[in-house]
C-alpha cells in the first residue's frame, strides 16, 4: 500500500531570510515568526496575552467556528517611515470595527487601546520583518473566534484571539493599473438586517463564487447590488466611489451609504470622505445608489472616476464596469496626474507612511 504523504507544514520563514516581494500581494503566504495570542473563557475572561511562535494551532474539532462561522477579523497594515518609526494607519477605528463585529457575534469584545499595545509588542519583537520600502507593508490579521467544544449552537463560553503578520508588497509594482467591475445581481452579498457590515468570514466565501463568476465574464471583481432598484454596494471587498457630474449637474464625489448595513465601514472609505471634505473641491454624498443612475450618467459622459478603497490597494481604480453584455468605461484621463483619485492616493500613502505629518498615522 502507497504510504501517506506526511503533513504540510505551515509555510514559515524562520530564518528571517529576505522575501520575494515579485508576486502580486495576494500570492504572499509568509507568517512572520511570531504571533499573538489570547485566550478567553466565559467567566474568567481573558487570560493574559502571550507572544508566541507562529505555526498550526489544535482545536477541537467541534469548535463552533468550523461549524457556525462565529469568528471576525480585521485587516490593517504597519509601515516603516524614512526615520525607520513604525507607523500605523488610524489602528484605533479597526479595533472599533473588530468589538462592532465581535458584538454582532455574541463574541466577546477585547479593549481596543489594550490590543493596540499588544500589537505594538508584537510588532516590536518582529520589527525586521517589516518591508522597509515604500508601498511595502506589514499586514496585521486580527482575528477572534469561537472555540466553544461542543456541537450545540450556544452562547460562546471559549474563545481565542490572535494577531498574524504577513508583509506585503504594493499592490500594483509599476503604478496604478484599473480593474474591470462586473454587476452581479445574481448572488446577493448582503441585505438590510444581514451581516454586511460585519467583518466575518460568513460574508466572504460566498462572495467566492460571484468572483469566479466576474473573472468568467473578464472582469476582476464583482460589483454588488441588491433590491428591485438595484442599489450598488461593495465591489468584491472594496468600498466603491465615484467622481461624476450628478443628475443636478453638480460635480460630486459619491459613495453608498452605511444607513441600511449593507456595506462595511471601511478605514479607507472613511478617510477618503475626511479627505475630500477637507479639501472642499466637489460635494461629497454619502446616499443609496441605483444602478440605473449610474448606467445614464455613462451614458451622458458624465462619470470621470470611479474607483475602491480598501487596506490592500488603497486605492483601486476602475476602467469600466460591465452589465448585460455592455461595458460602461471612464474616460482616459481618469488615470492622469491630476485626476482625483490619484491625488487622493498620494495623499493618503504620504500620510501612512509619515511624509505628511497627521493624526491618523499613529507611531509604534
Ligand atoms: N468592504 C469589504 C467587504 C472589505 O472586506 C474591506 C476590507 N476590509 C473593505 C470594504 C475596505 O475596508 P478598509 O478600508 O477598512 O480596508
Amino acid at each position: 500500500m502507497a504510504q501517506r504523504s506526511p503533513r504540510k507544514s505551515l509555510q514559515l520563514n524562520r530564518a528571517n531570510t529576505p522575501i520575494n516581494f515579485s508576486g502580486p500581494m495576494q500570492d504572499v503566504n509568509v507568517i512572520s515568526d511570531h504571533m499573538l495570542k489570547v485566550e478567553w473563557r466565559n467567566g474568567l475572561g481573558w487570560s493574559n496575552p502571550q507572544i508566541i511562535q507562529s505555526g498550526p494551532i489544535a482545536l477541537h474539532p467541534f469548535a463552533h467556528v468550523f461549524h457556525y462561522a462565529n469568528e471576525c477579523y480585521e485587516g490593517m497594515k504597519a509601515y516603516i517611515d524614512s526615520n525607520g518609526n513604525v507607523r500605523m494607519f488610524r489602528p484605533e477605528k479597526n479595533m472599533e470595527r473588530l468589538n462592532f463585529s465581535a458584538s454582532r457575534l455574541c463574541l466577546p469584545a477585547f479593549n481596543g487601546e489594550e490590543l493596540l499595545k499588544c500589537i505594538e509588542a508584537l510588532l516590536k519583537v518582529d520589527k525586521e520583518w517589516i518591508p522597509r520600502k515604500k508601498g511595502y507593508a506589514m499586514y496585521l490579521r486580527p482575528l477572534i473566534f469561537s472555540t466553544t467544544p461542543w456541537l450545540g449552537l450556544t452562547q460562546t463560553s471559549e474563545a481565542h484571539l490572535y494577531v498574524m503578520m504577513s508583509p506585503v508588497g504594493p499592490y500594483f509594482k509599476s503604478g496604478f493599473v484599473p480593474i474591470k467591475l462586473a454587476v452581479d445581481s445574481k448572488w446577493i452579498r448582503a441585505w438590510p438586517g444581514g451581516t454586511g457590515n460585519v467583518k466575518f468570514g460568513g460574508n466572504y466565501s460566498p462572495t467566492v463564487m460571484a468572483q469566479r463568476d466576474a473573472a468568467n465574464a473578464g472582469a476582476s471583481q464583482a460589483l454588488f447590488v441588491y433590491d428591485k432598484e438595484q442599489y450598488i454596494t461593495e465591489a468584491g471587498t472594496m468600498n466603491i466611489f465615484l467622481f461624476w457630474k450628478n443628475n443636478m449637474g453638480e460635480i460630486e464625489l459619491v459613495t453608498p451609504s452605511l444607513e441600511d448595513g449593507t456595506i462595511l465601514a471601511g478605514i479607507t472609505r472613511q478617510s477618503v470622505i475626511d479627505l475630500a471634505r477637507e479639501w472642499g473641491e466637489c460635494k461629497v454624498t454619502e446616499r443609496m445608489l441605483p444602478l440605473q443612475e449610474v448606467l445614464d450618467a455613462f451614458i451622458r459622459e458624465d462619470v470621470y472616476e470611479i474607483f475602491g478603497t480598501g487596506t490592500a490597494a488603497v486605492i483601486q481604480p476602475i476602467s469600466s464596469i460591465s452589465y448585460d453584455g455592455i461595458d460602461y468605461s471612464v474616460p482616459k484621463n481618469a488615470f492622469s496626474e491630476n485626476a482625483f483619485q490619484v491625488r487622493m492616493t498620494n495623499t493618503l500613502t504620504a500620510i501612512q507612511y509619515g511624509e505628511i505629518d497627521h493624526p491618523w498615522s499613529r507611531v509604534v
